[in-house]
Parts: C-alpha cells; structure tokens; sequence
C-alpha cells in the first residue's frame, strides 16, 4: 500500500475466511471508500453504526413466541465503541476485543456495498430507508443466527462445534445478509400473497452469489484459490476435494451439481432450492474465466476445446490437470488477472439483471432470460451460448418447481421481511 492510498479511504483489518480457519489467521488489511475521517465511534458513519449491546436478550423481528418484537434502535447500554485512530483508520484494532468485532462489522459491511456499489455504477438504497436513516449493524452473542432485517443486521455465532465463532467475524456470513439487503432494496419484498416458491430460492441464490463474488475481492484468497487448483476451478467439482482446495463456504455452496428437476415434485428448504441457480451461475463463472484466459494468451483453444469434451469423464482430473499445472505456472499473473475480469463481468451482469427483474411472479428462466439480455447489451452476446448451456446443464427453463411440501420455518423469510443464514 503506497503513502497516497493512505488518504483515499479507511483502512479495517478483515477475515476473508473465519478467522479460525489456518489459511487466514492473520486479518487482511483493506481499504473501503469511506474518505478518512467519515468513519465515527460504533464505527459508525452517514448510513450505519454499530453497536455491542450490553443485555440485549431477545433478536430484532421476532419474539420467541411468535410476536413482533423489538425493532432497532436498540437503547440501552453497549459495550465501549470502537474509536478511529488519529488518521481514521480501525487496523490498530487487536481480535479478541468487542471492538475489534464491531470494527470488522462495519469494515466487513462497507466492503461489501462498495463492491456491489461499483457493480449497480450508484449508491444501494437500504429498503428501510422510508422509515430510518441508518442501518445498526447489531452484535447478539445468544443468537445462534445472522439476520437481515428492516432496519438492522444482526450477528450471532455459531456454537455446534462446542466452541463460539462470532459471526461478525465471518466475512461469509456478513457478506451472505448484506446480499439480501440488496435485493430487499433493489428487486422487493414479495406481496405474500402471490410470491412463488423460486422467488425464496432466488434470494438466497443472490444471497450466495453476493457472498460469493465478494470474497473474491480479498487478493489473499484469489492467490491461495488459484494456487490449490492451479487455475482448474472446474476441479471444485469433485466435491470431495472442494474442504482440501477452498475452506470458502460460498465457493462450496456455489460449485454444486443439482440440477432444478430434483424440485420438479416439490421443495422444502429454500437454500436447497436455490441450489441449481447458484450453481449454474458459479459455472458461466468459471466458463468465462476460460474465455479470459484464451484471451490472455494463457491458455491455447486446444486446450479449452479438450477440457469442454473431457468435462464430466474419468479422463478429465488427470489430462486437464496436468495442461493446467503447466499453463498456471507459466502466466500466473495472466490467470490471476483471468479470474478477476471474469469476477468483476459477473457481478456487472448480476446487478444489472437485479436491477431489471421484477418480484413479480419470479422464477429462474425469468433470471436467465434477463442475464441473457444483459449479456447481449454489453457484449451483443459473445457469452450467450456460455449462459444457455449452463442453465439447459441446471434444467432451468425446461422443468417446473413443484409445490411447498412443508411450511417455511416460522423465522423463515415468509412471514416478515427478515432473512435468516441458511443453518444446514
Ligand atoms: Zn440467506
């Protein structure tokens, strides 16, 4: 980082993966595009704060009994706020404090909407804006969950395994909430009435997809994701192998193999639902890189032609893996600028296609048929064929979803404009 990036934002250390994991014990540092200065006590700025409650018993939307509960803003006491430094910088901070968890909220936050700002070309409106002027960003230690609200993120941990992981640490899981915000505020909360099964499904695809795309902004986790596979990203596949090459849970997520006729009887769990569209998304994903890379020079068209025939045989780990060794290690810096295009192409084509989709009666072939619109304004389509085959792969526009087999969990996103982390 030169002395001049110094001025151009605030600086926060972040986790690009829960911290826990070995790959990332040390924080990144990054920049997001607060100018210094902006960035308040909490931290806290013109559009969020955050906040430690001090006894705060029960979470924002919903009470244990099934009644509205409290809504923000929360007014009793809080733990001591994070303070900027003399420059208004947050990287002094130390994990391990409840400033360190509140500072990597908002760092984590900011991020994010600066990266999908960028993608939109315009500010995100938070959806409750009508009603607040900004949004609190909430840490609930008893909450084994992370919510989107009206009005509020609110942050839990995760306590399966014995031992408490904060999810404001989990750049995931605050990424995942932030990517409902977005379409809460940019797609619409669905009149209940008419809102179809796919409609939960999509946002949680869009959820992943936000996740997903976002974590590929932190430059220690491309290195490390390009390093494991060696540019082979179809190798994520194997799903056996995805734990050793990515702990990314959105890369895991994403690089899934259901196709949407396994729902043509009915569905249960939105998060499985989504499953097909995200995972179509994550392979156009991995077909555009191979684009960029042919384009880069870094890859020959043989090679390209070879790994599209051999897809889905026995033959493909070992050939394919062996020419991308090779590839990877002659033009590291060619795959690594690859992936990155293809990254930053398929977050301008989603918010672009959030941008234009209505709430109204969604499904996925309304998605795709927008995506496909998208593609064909930016490029008179030279991904089109790319798009269709990975949808036609999913089923998507050849079978419909059956009916709701079980009714959505009551915390589910039905029954109030919350959304809750997908916990299976
Ligand atoms: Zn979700």
């Amino acid at each position: 980082m030169s002395d001049s990036e110094v001025f151009d934002g605030t600086r926060f250390r972040l986790f690009p993966q829960p911290g826990f994991l070995d790959s990332f014990a040390e924080p990144e540092t990054v920049m997001v595009s607060s100018p210094p200065g902006t960035v308040g006590p909490g931290p806290s700025d013109d559009r969020m704060y955050t906040i430690f409650p001090v006894g705060k018993q029960d979470p924002y939307g919903i009470a244990p009994d099934g009644q509205a509960a409290a809504a923000p803003p929360w007014k009793g006491e809080i733990e001591e706020p994070a303070m900027p430094d003399e420059n208004g910088n947050f990287d002094y901070l130390e994990p391990g404090t409840p400033q360190f968890e509140t500072a990597h909220l908002f760092g984590s936050t900011r991020f994010v909407l600066d990266i999908w700002e960028d993608y939109f070309g315009r500010r995100i409106p938070f959806h409750s804006e009508k009603t607040y002027d900004r949004l609190e960003l909430t840490i609930l230690p008893s909450l084994e969950n992370a919510y989107s609200g009206y009005g509020f993120l609110e942050m839990g941990g995760d306590k399966s395994t014995g031992k408490y992981r904060p999810f404001s640490l989990n750049f995931d899981v605050i990424a995942h909430e932030v990517g409902h915000a977005i379409i809460y505020s940019e797609v619409g909360v669905p009149d209940p009435e008419n809102v179809t099964g796919e409609y939960f499904g999509f946002h949680e695809s869009a959820a992943d997809l936000v996740a997903l795309i976002s974590s590929l902004h932190f430059n220690s986790l491309v290195d490390l994701l390009l390093e494991n596979t060696r540019g082979n990203l179809y190798m994520l596949n194997a799903v056996n192998r995805i734990a050793e090459l990515s702990d990314n849970k959105q890369i895991r997520i994403a690089a899934n193999d259901r196709r949407l006729g396994e729902f043509a009887t009915g569905w249960v769990k939105e998060h499985h639902l989504s499953q097909p569209l995200t995972g179509a998304f994550f392979d156009i994903l991995v077909d555009i890189f191979h684009e960029m890379l042919l384009d880069y020079g870094a890859i020959s068209a043989e090679m390209e032609d070879l790994s599209d025939q051999l897809l889905a045989t026995a033959d493909y780990a070992p050939v394919m893996q062996e020419m991308f060794d090779e590839a990877y290690a002659d033009h590291p810096e060619k795959f690594k600028q690859a992936l990155l295009d293809a990254r930053d192409i398929l977050g301008t084509y989603l918010a672009d296609t959030w941008d234009r989709i209505s709430r109204q009666d969604l499904n996925f072939v309304d998605v795709a048929d927008v995506f496909l619109e998208v593609d064909q304004d930016h490029t008179n389509g030279r991904f089109a064929s790319i798009i269709r085959g990975n949808f036609r792969l999913r089923d998507i526009g050849f079978v419909e979803v059956g009916p709701q087999l079980a009714p959505l969990d009551k915390d589910s996103h039905a029954n109030s404009v919350r959304t809750m982390l997908p916990m299976d």
